[in-house]
């Protein structure tokens, strides 16, 4: 059984995750998505929501599961027998910041092995932040995300709302 983990923020969970979800579900026997509480991190969807959203766009696949972590990584995945962590990759700016992230994981806990997984190219463009702020204007976001995403911002975001 090769078990893996595809460790995010998904604030909110967009296309682009979801086609590296479904990727490396078709490559790994399990797939745990690990929806990330970082009480550092200000979110605009509490754990929670992301983690349904994630469960629901995902759900009619049996190999992903998803959960919350509120702890390191690399601790949460020595716990659950993980020792693939998955990151996507964009571009050579998401590279380099991955990377680090990779050394960083590599020095906390030598067995855990970072993959990359590069984005499909109509993805390359997607990413939460910049959606966010596009939705946060009442703009355009139906190529970017699943409907239920997009109702769930509207919903963040109306009556021109900051999302709080
Ligand atoms: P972070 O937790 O660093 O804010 P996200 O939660 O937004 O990152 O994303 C989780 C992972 O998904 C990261 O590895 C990120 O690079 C990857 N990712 C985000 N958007 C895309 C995309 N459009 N295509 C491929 N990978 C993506």
């Amino acid at each position: 059984m090769l078990k893996a983990a595809f460790p995010g923020s998904f604030d909110p969970p967009t296309l682009g995750h979801l086609n590296i979800i479904q990727r490396a579900a078709g490559i790994f026997d399990e797939l745990l998505v690990v929806v990330a509480e970082n009480r550092q991190k200000k979110y605009l969807f509490s754990a929670q929501e992301r983690a349904d959203m994630i469960r629901r766009l995902a759900g009619g696949r049996a190999n992903v599961s998803v959960t919350v972590c509120d702890s390191l990584i690399v601790d949460f995945l020595q716990k659950q027998g993980v020792k693939v962590l998955i990151r996507g990759v964009r571009g050579m700016e998401d590279f380099s910041y991955e990377f680090e992230v990779s050394m960083m994981n590599k020095a906390l806990d030598p067995a855990i092995e970072t993959l990359f997984m590069t984005t499909d190219p109509e993805y390359f463009v997607l990413r939460s932040s910049s959606i966010k702020e596009i939705a946060s204007f009442q703009g355009n976001i139906s190529g970017m995300v699943p409907p239920l995403v997009a109702e769930a911002l509207r919903e963040k975001y109306r009556a021109g709302g900051n999302g709080a």
